[in-house]
């Protein structure tokens, strides 16, 4: 069976969150890991961005991809936060272009609360947002299940 090796980044406002969502995304292939159903995964690094501008994007990444990295996911988190990453998609243009490898943005399916509170504010009211979002809203009860 193939063996996709990953990293999470996680935003270092949630630098003591335990993983717990992304954890039990990867494990259930729920929102951006859906796309590993049928296929093997391990998780060879996780850790956070360091805080803004995110210093640790630029030396991090080189142990993932030592331990065989080929796809890093920005965690949900980065997405939903008041107000989401700025930089995410330089970091995203960046580590691709350095590491020569994926990344993802995103990580377990997006909350109800937090969907709800953005629609609100209309952080996502653009086509790139949607793109983004998408495979973390797509499932209406994974959104439920991680409030
Ligand atoms: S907002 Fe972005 S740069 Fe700032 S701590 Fe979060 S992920 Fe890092």
């Amino acid at each position: 069976m193939e063996k996709i090796r990953l990293g999470i980044i996680i935003c270092d406002r949630y630098r003591t969150c335990a993983g717990g969502k992304c954890f039990k995304a990867l494990h259930n292939r729920e929102g951006a890991f859906a796309r590993y159903l049928g296929k093997d995964v391990v998780l060879v690094g996780y850790t956070t961005c360091n805080g803004c501008p995110g210093g640790n994007m630029e030396y991090t990444p080189d142990e993932m991809v030592k331990n065989g990295a080929e796809v890093i996911h920005l965690a949900t988190g980065m997405l939903v936060g008041y107000p989401p990453c700025t930089r995410i998609n330089y970091f995203k243009k960046y580590l691709e272009s350095k590491y020569s490898l994926q990344v993802v943005l995103g990580t377990h399916p997006i909350p109800e609360k937090y969907y709800i509170e953005h629609q609100k504010l209309g952080t996502w009211n653009t086509e790139s947002w949607q793109e983004i979002i998408k495979p973390l809203v797509q499932n209406k009860k994974e959104c439920l299940d991680y409030n």
